[in-house]
């Protein structure tokens, strides 16, 4: 097993990167780079894996996918067979699982600001749980309702003080967070109050997602803690919850410096605490919530880029350009994020040089890979990036005017097209052409 290898990923016949069974020059050839390539067996399997210990153990709860890490039609679609729910955080998810006849009522809407215009989406296209942010949005949301004579249940967003260990960009269970309503200065129990007293509510439980990329369940245990602490004090107004929703955050391997859990690892253990805690509590255990994004399809996603030019700094360093960069994955320039790339028809080969990928953006900046060791690479070679599945595609942009990458599903020795290559006309369309007039 070479290092590299995540999911189906194999070195096949031809001595090149297969996914799925699908050889990934073959990918290339067919669909061009860059590309982004699904391994729906992987996918399948984390989702499997969160769900086992749910089941073996017999507890309530439910598995909502939560779609910003990766939404598309067909992703929404692999979820619904699957069985999983999914966190929405704009009309556009919602439109997107709408599309995809994904069952709506398993949906939880999330953001720190949704507009009334969202809300109302969400209400009329039935989704099934709003998780209420502020104090604005309650009163947005109750007046949604009575527009529509209608009930919905809802969940309450805390910021219960905690920060997992994580770059700080993307923290946010920290008490300085945009999100949700603070514990320590009693906003949480104000929120309580407010929607306990609108009837249109249905206030089924709290929520908080205490960041991301999280290797430990020692953040978990502190959150699930400070949780069930709030749960108890509002149980003495006669208040039971349902659901404890403890959000994502499951950490992913970038690179061998990453040592995440596996799903049912992080399970067993959020299972094993928050029996504790409730029964510490002596309260009736809720539903058990988790929202994983990252962790469902980050290793599942593999970039396939196009080796350009090459800039040689004798000792200093050597740039090997791709066809890609940060207009497909921002993550890099946006947090220094770290990846691992073979060539995908030498994947296996030993290194001879170590060289740094640089993107084909317009910014020093657009740097995918610093100081990657690889074997001697030529323009023309594919360049395959691994663990890109989460946060690229769904971060892309046309900065430059560049059209955004084809995506493809392999799954048992077959590629399907999921999201076609934007073409120049796709990212003018919305221009208008009119008449030369300076206004
Ligand atoms: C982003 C987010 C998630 C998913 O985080 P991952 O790190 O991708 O698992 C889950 N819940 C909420 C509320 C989020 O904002």
């Amino acid at each position: 097993m070479s290092y590299y290898q995540y999911g189906t990923q194999t070195t096949n016949q031809a001595g090149h990167l297969s996914i799925g069974g699908v050889d990934t020059i073959e990918l290339a050839h067919e669909y061009g780079t860059p590309l982004m390539v699904y391994d729906v067996a992987l996918i399948k399997q984390r989702i499997a894996g969160f769900k086992q210990v749910f089941e073996e153990a017999g507890v309530a709860y439910k598995v909502t996918y939560a779609s910003k890490a990766f939404a598309a039609i067909a992703m929404y679609q692999l979820l619904a067979a699957q069985g999983v729910g999914c966190d929405v955080v704009s009309g556009g998810e919602i439109y997107t699982a709408q599309q995809a006849g994904f069952p709506l009522a398993t949906a939880s809407f999330h953001g720190n600001n949704k507009s009334a215009a969202e809300l109302d989406y969400a209400v009329t296209a039935g989704v099934g749980t709003i998780v209420l942010d502020n104090f604005h949005e309650i009163d947005l949301l109750d007046q949604v309702l009575q527009e529509h004579d209608q009930k919905i249940d809802v969940l309450l967003r805390i910021a219960p003080g905690i920060s997992a260990h994580t770059h700080e960009y993307i923290m946010t269970g920290q008490e300085d967070s945009k999100f949700g309503f603070d514990l320590k200065s009693g906003q949480a129990t104000q929120a309580f109050e407010k929607v306990q007293a609108l009837p249109r509510l249905n206030l089924r439980g709290v929520h908080c997602h205490i960041g991301s990329q999280i290797f430990e369940t020692k953040g978990f245990e502190m959150a699930a803690k400070a949780m069930i602490d709030l749960l108890a004090q509002w149980a003495k107004t006669g208040f039971t919850a349902e659901v404890l929703n403890l959000g994502g955050g499951f950490g992913v391997r970038y690179t061998a410096a990453d040592q995440p859990l596996a799903p049912q690892e992080y399970v067993r253990d959020i299972i094993a605490i928050v029996k504790k805690e409730a029964t510490t509590a002596n309260l009736p255990l809720p539903e058990i919530w988790i929202e994983p994004g990252r962790s469902m399809v980050a290793e599942a996603g593999t970039s396939l880029y196009t080796v350009g030019s090459r800039k040689d700094l004798p000792g200093i360093r050597s740039y090997v350009a791709v066809d890609g960069g940060m207009g497909d994955n921002i993550r890099p320039a946006l947090y220094e994020a770290k990846y691992n790339a073979v060539l995908a028809n030498d994947p296996d080969g030993a290194a001879v040089e170590t060289v740094s990928i640089a993107g084909k953006y317009c910014e020093s900046g657009d740097m995918l890979i610093w100081d990657l060791p690889l074997p001697q690479s030529q323009p023309g070679d594919v360049l395959a990036m691994f663990v890109t599945g989460a946060y690229g595609y769904s971060m892309a942009s046309n900065y430059n005017r560049n059209p955004r990458p084809a995506v493809v599903f392999v799954e048992n020795g077959q590629s399907r097209l999921i999201i076609k290559r934007e073409t120049y006309a796709d990212m003018a369309h919305l221009d208008l052409n009119e008449s030369p007039s300076h206004l």
